[in-house]
């Protein structure tokens, strides 16, 4: 069987050493990890502030 992987955004076969097809599936990819790890962040805070405030709460 041939070796080859697949792009990650289009799921085009593409080389080995390369994750994308084109400059455009790339980019799109970097845009939407930078979105998810904007949300991954957001999520932490929301939950670091949720344990501040349970613990608060929970404490008085
Ligand atoms: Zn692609």
């Amino acid at each position: 069987m041939e070796q080859h992987k697949h792009c990650k955004i289009c799921n085009k076969p593409v080389p080995l050493d390369r994750d994308f097809c084109s400059e455009k599936c790339r980019e799109e990819y970097q845009e939407f990890m930078d979105k998810r790890r904007k949300r991954q962040y957001i999520f932490y805070i929301l939950l670091v502030v949720l344990i501040v405030v349970a613990f608060l709460t929970f404490t008085m």
